[in-house]
């Protein structure tokens, strides 16, 4: 025992992180406890005098770094969700610490020599199917971060993977800052067009922040986008979303550019030392796609139907706008505000309408309810459990039988200190080796609080938001292998998103909506006639979207798959644009320098384009159960479960979607959904 509840083991119920007893400057203390046992680990492998197995070196380097897993967890979490300026000063010095912690790790050349002994007798060790695959994945783990590197490219290798871990830390720091530091203060009068809960949620902002006059936004996507949707004050628009489209560029301490300058470089000049032509080459070759080319072709198969189907939206637009007597042309700060009008002329949808229907606890109601009809999980409350902050709440996840299979946190609500967007996260992940685990996992968003006299209510957007990450927690929980890197979501990029983005499917679904989308005020269900409409309108804007979406993905990509870096991110920003025809009244949905996908971290980076390739399984992939006419078919849903959800990456991902739909995925399923055939 120590003092350091970090260090010790949890007693708490389900063994959940003691959070309350945590200070934020003990994480020093533990991450450097936690470091030094992780490295003793390590070191009992290689002195190991018998000759490498199976189990004194893969089955023993999957359950070393337990303690540093549990803090770095907590750590994380934390700083996403809750950051202050003490976890910041930590994060900066932790992130490097890390970073040469895990170099050492994959440069060691004696547990390198055990790893790769076993990998060339793989044929004689008799493994089953995710032991292969994990001999495999480990190996190549070791060479994809530099094993095989000598002498001086082995130094270099060291010191450039230290030093992109800071810049992307910095990088994140950046935006965060430039997105909660900004306040864009507005008078009563300014608020004209806005929605209720977004003028309340503007004076709570004011008040909070103290500003001079009486509401304000911050940079926020959530905020920013409703004023872009509902504001009438055009000049008030155009304002906020040069703030907005500038996150991240504006010079002093926070400008993000230098740091891609510096970011793009260190991973090309990575790649290169690894022996890949570009850095998308080597980001690619363990995915789905596996070849930059694939990627790329799936992108520009999309992009041109998208563009077609984005300059006939813009038509539509201008139309709308000259039908006003509106003496202008269309701006990318209009496009949101008049394609909602739009939107309310052809489908009579009003936002304000819809979300009067999407209360946030029903909808939550309503993906539990999902994964109870596909998947046989309970959902129970529990008020006795460890949170990290009073928004937070906890349940229990139990099957069908009232055993327990995951804690599940909701961390739902926009507060100063969260990371803007929304996501899922662990603070356990499931495993079998040496003991089971179950999962705890949580799904964090940025939804407006209720107010006393309003409950919280979503829009279209974020109800999909909600089923989404809903989606990546079900991976987590549902999570049924042995080794914990093979567990949940530890997936290639381009597969992860397949079970957030199937899930939802089901969001919309007039079974679902006849059931759960009831009137905040009088009870009423969704009006079938309103369902009606919302189906009609499944492809309206899809144009806007594609192409908002696709620029940020084929940006990513062409930065990266080039053998050398641009000297200035702004200008190679532009010419891709102009490159690929990128319209002038749509803007990248993430441009570079507050792309903290690509930027903040190597995960996404070359691979924003996996959303798109997950989106050709999920569209393929909701279709069987249309085709089994039941879009709760237990046998579809059995063959989802067992091949993707609770499969972690024990298969390679090709053959676990093979092995659900009986095929692979079919394009054309996706050209469909988007309405583009
Ligand atoms: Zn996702």
């Amino acid at each position: 025992m120590t003092a350091n509840p970090l260090l010790n083991d949890w007693s708490t119920p389900f063994a959940l992180p003691p959070f309350s007893q945590i200070a934020t400057e003990q994480f020093r203390d533990a991450f450097s406890h936690a470091l030094r046992d992780h490295e003793a680990e390590i070191a009992a492998i290689t002195s190991n005098p018998e000759a490498p197995t199976f189990a004194n070196t893969i089955d023993a380097l999957e359950l070393a770094g337990r303690k540093l897993n549990k803090v770095g967890s907590v750590f994380w979490n934390l700083t996403g969700t809750d950051s202050t300026e003490e976890l910041r000063v930590l994060e900066r010095e932790i992130s490097p610490q890390l970073t040469r912690h895990f170099t050492a790790i994959s440069l060691n050349p004696e547990l390198f020599a055990r790893v790769s002994a076993l990998y060339d007798r793989c044929e004689d060790l008799t493994l089953d199917e995710e032991q292969a695959r994990l001999l495999e994945l480990t190996h190549k783990s070791f060479v994809r971060t530099g094993a095989k590197l000598e002498g001086e490219a082995r130094a270099r290798y060291a010191q450039i993977a230290e030093t992109l871990s800071e810049l992307e830390t910095q990088f994140a720091q950046n935006i965060l800052a430039d997105e909660t530091d900004f306040l864009f203060e507005l008078e009563e009068a300014d608020l004209a067009g806005l929605a209720d809960d977004i003028k309340a949620a503007a004076a709570q902002t004011a008040k909070d922040r103290n500003t001079a006059k009486p509401c304000a936004l911050t940079l926020q996507r959530s905020s920013v986008e409703s004023f872009l949707s509902q504001s009438t004050r055009r000049d008030l628009r155009e304002e906020l979303f040069k703030a907005f489209v500038a996150r991240g560029e504006h010079a002093g301490k926070t400008d993000n550019r230098p740091l891609i300058a510096q970011i793009l470089a260190l991973r090309q000049e990575k790649a290169s030392l690894l022996g890949y032509k570009t850095f998308a080459d080597y980001k690619l070759e363990p995915t789905m796609a596996h070849e930059p080319s694939a990627a790329a072709a799936l992108m520009e198969k999309l992009w041109t139907p998208a563009l077609r189907r984005a300059e006939e939206e813009r038509a539509a637009l201008q139309d709308l706008i000259d039908g006003e007597g509106g003496n202008f042309a269309l701006a990318a700060h209009d496009w949101r505000y008049y394609a909602e009008k739009l939107r309310l002329s052809r489908y009579a949808l009003d936002q304000a309408e819809l979300a009067a229907y999407f209360q946030l606890e029903s909808m939550i109601d309503a993906a539990f309810y999902c994964a109870e009809k596909l998947f046989d999980l309970r959902f129970e409350r529990r008020f006795d459990l460890p949170v990290y902050h009073t928004d937070v709440r906890a349940y229990e996840v139990k099957d069908g039988h009232g055993r327990h299979v995951a804690i599940f946190y909701g961390d739902y609500f926009a507060r100063a200190g969260k990371r803007s967007g929304a996501w899922m996260s662990g603070f356990r992940s499931q495993k079998k080796l040496g003991g089971e685990e179950r999962p705890v996992i949580v799904n964090v968003m940025n939804f407006l609080k209720p107010t006393p006299d309003r409950p919280s209510l979503l829009t279209l957007t974020e109800v999909i938001t909600l089923f989404h990450e809903f989606g990546h927690a079900l991976h987590g929980m549902l999570s049924d292998v042995v080794y914990p890197s093979m567990s949940g979501t530890s997936t290639p990029t381009d597969f992860v998103e397949f079970p957030s983005q199937v899930y939802e499917h089901w969001a919309l679904r007039p079974e679902v909506l006849q059931k759960f989308a009831k009137h905040f005020e009088t009870g009423a269900p969704m009006p079938q006639a309103l369902i009606d409409r919302i189906v009609a309108a499944r492809c309206f804007n899809q144009g806007f979207g594609t192409v908002e979406f696709l620029a940020s993905a084929l940006v990513d990509f062409k930065l990266h798959w080039r053998p050398d870096a641009p000297a200035e991110v702004g200008a190679a920003e532009a010419d891709i644009l102009e490159t690929i025809g990128m319209p002038a009244e749509i803007v990248m949905r993430h441009r570079s320098p507050h792309f903290g996908h690509v930027f903040a971290g190597e995960s996404y980076a070359a691979g924003y384009y996996s959303y798109l390739w997950s989106e050709t399984l999920d569209a393929d992939g909701f279709a069987a159960f249309e085709e089994a006419g039941d879009i709760f078919d237990r046998e579809t849903a059995k063959k989802l479960r067992d091949y993707v959800y609770s499969a972690g990456n024990r298969r390679d991902p090709n053959a676990a979607y093979a092995a659900f739909r009986g095929r692979g995925p079919d394009v054309e399923a996706l050209l469909r959904k988007k309405g583009f055939v």
